[in-house]
């Protein structure tokens, strides 16, 4: 793990949050490579719910809401709550299901009787600090979806079964978070909110689970590396009647990357109660009145791009090619998936010292640059630069050498194989579009 979090650090991916000042309670920014991966993920996740599915419709609510909606959920009691224990001598605090013994692991200190803990992050809106101003930062971002039903089921003419999709921030006071950014006190997630009749929630619920499945496999993920987790009753959450896991293998052990939960109709009922609005749906063909179920997929974009990362990290003994020096070196390579890497196109002159290859190339990385998140590089041997490329996931890199100068083609060199093939540059953006698919 520690391999992937200095090659993060790096290559730009993920610093630190506040590093300079020693870091902030388990944050993460996210470098200039580590903002495009994220967006890719992102963008992979949106057209899978709103363009490969139907009756799929997007949302972005605020962060801030009403602390009625908190309180109407459940946040607020009990059911987002933790079990805390505390260290009696070093006054450590650890999640109470974490804690294999009756001594604290850091000190072998004795333990505090274990206490909820609620995962709330607190804040005041106003210019005063009292309890008519406090505000939440929303712990899960689908409240405001349910909040939303009543407006996006009107203004959009939707009939059951439909879903909402939507991607924010959210945040949790963790007791330990921690393993990178697996666990982090500010995180972003990928949510669908699948609305249904309650005779078909089950249905959707199995068909949930394959498609969301099926989306980690379509974009490279090893299968070995993924599984699924049914949840048992008393582990599920407080609003869930069946809850399941699908699970990665991390190098720190398997671990959640997505939770599926039938809410039933925990949400929009518990709503209708709070706020006084009907909020059931009314079916115009068989006259029923009712609240639907909702199954809910629940990813994160950061433990996505974890899981991204992880799987695609690979090192080389030796080097992967057996004709330069590099034959001692390990070489790092990040098999990403081409929607996955953060640069879908490298563009390198053979050799920096020809001014005309060079001119080229810059050419060629202009002509390209308002297609594809693209790279120029002239800085070192060309083995170098293949290697630095490679050890980013960067798709395709594309060389410029003496032939070009003469016959306006250039070389096309793939991460995975390291073939190389021979285009002409005035095919290049087609080429390039068909084999990245953009
Ligand atoms: P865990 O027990 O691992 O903290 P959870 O069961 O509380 O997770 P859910 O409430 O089901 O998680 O959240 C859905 C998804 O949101 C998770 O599968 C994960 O991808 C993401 N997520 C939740 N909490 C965090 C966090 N603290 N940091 C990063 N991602 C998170």
């Amino acid at each position: 793990m520690s391999k992937i979090i200095s090659l993060a650090k790096r290559r730009g991916f993920i610093f630190q949050s506040s590093e300079i000042y020693g870091g902030f309670g388990s944050c993460y920014d996210f470098g200039p490579l580590g903002v495009e991966m994220k967006n890719n993920i992102k963008k992979a996740w949106w057209d899978e719910m709103i363009k490969n599915h139907e009756n799929i419709v997007g949302l972005d609510a605020a962060i801030l809401m009403s602390p009625k909606v908190w309180q109407a959920s459940g946040h607020l009691t009990a059911g987002f709550a933790d079990e805390l224990v505390e260290c009696k001598s070093c006054h450590k605090r650890f999640r109470a299901d974490e804690i294999k013994s009756q001594k604290c692991p850091e000190c072998s200190g004795p333990l505090m009787t274990p206490r909820k803990f609620n995962l709330m992050i607190k804040s005041f809106v106003g210019p005063l600090e009292d309890e008519a101003a406090t505000t939440y930062l929303r712990a899960e971002t689908c409240q405001g979806i349910y909040v939303n039903f009543e407006n996006i089921l009107n203004s959009m003419r939707l009939k059951i079964p439909f879903g909402i999709a939507q991607i924010g921030k959210a945040f949790r006071n963790e007791i330990t978070p921690g393993d990178f950014i697996f666990r982090t006190r500010e995180f972003e997630q990928m949510e669908l909110q699948w609305f249904c009749h309650p005779k078909d929630a089950k249905r959707y619920f199995d068909f949930w689970q394959k498609e969301r499945l099926k989306w980690y496999l379509n974009l490279g993920i090893k299968k070995e590396n993924l599984r699924i987790k049914e949840v048992p009753e008393k582990e599920q959450p407080h609003y869930a009647k069946q809850a399941l896991d699908l699970e990665y293998k991390f190098p720190f052990g398997w671990k959640e990357i997505e939770g599926i939960h039938n809410r039933g109709d925990w949400d929009l009922s518990n709503h209708s109660k709070y706020s006084g609005k009907d909020l059931r749906y009314f079916d115009e063909e068989t006259k029923e009145r009712y609240f639907p179920y909702i199954i809910e997929t629940s990813g994160g974009a950061d433990r996505s791009f974890l899981v991204f990362l992880c799987d695609a990290f690979q090192e080389v003994k030796g080097g992967r090619t057996k004709t330069t020096k590099a034959v001692k070196e390990i070489e790092i390579l990040l098999k990403l998936h081409k929607d996955v890497a953060p640069i879908k196109v490298a563009v390198l002159p053979l050799v920096r010292n020809k001014p005309e290859l060079v001119k080229k190339a810059k050419e060629v990385y202009q002509l390209l640059k308002p297609h594809f998140v693209c790279q120029y590089d002239e800085l070192g041997s060309i083995g170098r630069r293949y290697r630095r490329q490679d050890e980013v996931g960067t798709t395709l890199c594309l060389t410029c050498d003496f032939e070009t100068l003469k016959d306006e083609t250039l070389t096309i060199r793939y991460r995975d194989t390291m073939k190389q093939e021979r285009v002409k540059i005035s095919d290049l953006i087609n080429i390039l579009k068909e084999k990245l698919n953009v």
